[in-house]
């Protein structure tokens, strides 16, 4: 269980964090694309984007699905390993909560694998794909705090501009105030 004295927001470049892992809001293709997925290919360098095509080559040639998430090593960022994993994109048509918890789950079950004891997640969904601040704070903070994941002992929300860091500080709050 990750405790919520061990989640940590900060406002900041995901690509700039000294966690073990860092998670990538990554498209399916693993292909890099925009927003946090552009920024670490660009400062971690070609050896991700490597790491990635093998990946699609072995076991992803359809594409990651979303909810899933894989690792490679982290290319030049500061971080040990990143995590790929794919949010879904916002709909209010239908409810893709569970993929977006999906998305927290099963990076913290590699992270646990990999051995890692810290984790930086970004506000996956949040930029491309859409998903409203609030709610995604709320699936996130409360998937995180529900998951066992042995041996994490530190979990970074980094927020990149002032409203979700917000968002995610008021849902926080709430939910340590419940
Ligand atoms: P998605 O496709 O899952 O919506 P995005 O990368 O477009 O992913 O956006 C996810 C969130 O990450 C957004 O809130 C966006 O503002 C934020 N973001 C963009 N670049 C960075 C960065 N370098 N570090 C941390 N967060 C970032």
């Amino acid at each position: 269980m990750v405790l919520s004295r061990h989640i940590h927001l900060a406002k900041g470049d995901i690509t700039e964090q000294d966690t073990d892992v860092v998670v990538n809001a990554a498209n399916s293709s693993l292909l890099g694309g925009g927003g946090v997925d552009g920024a670490i290919h660009r400062k971690g360098g070609p050896q991700i984007l490597a790491e990635c095509r093998s990946l699609r080559a072995s076991k992803y040639g359809r594409g990651l699905p979303t909810g899933q998430a894989v690792a490679t090593t982290a290319g030049r960022l500061p971080a040990k390993w990143v995590v790929h994993t794919v949010g879904p994109v916002w709909s209010d048509q239908e409810d893709r909560s569970e993929l977006l918890a999906d998305c927290h789950r099963n990076s913290l079950e590699v992270a646990v694998s990999l051995g890692a004891k810290t984790v930086a997640f970004p506000a996956i969904s949040t930029g491309i794909f859409r998903w409203p601040l609030k709610s995604a704070a709320d699936i996130a903070l409360r998937t995180v705090l529900a998951t066992d994941a042995p041996g994490i002992e530190a979990v970074r929300f980094v927020l990149f501009d002032e409203a979700a860091f917000a968002a995610f500080n008021d849902v926080l709050t709430t939910l340590r105030s419940e």
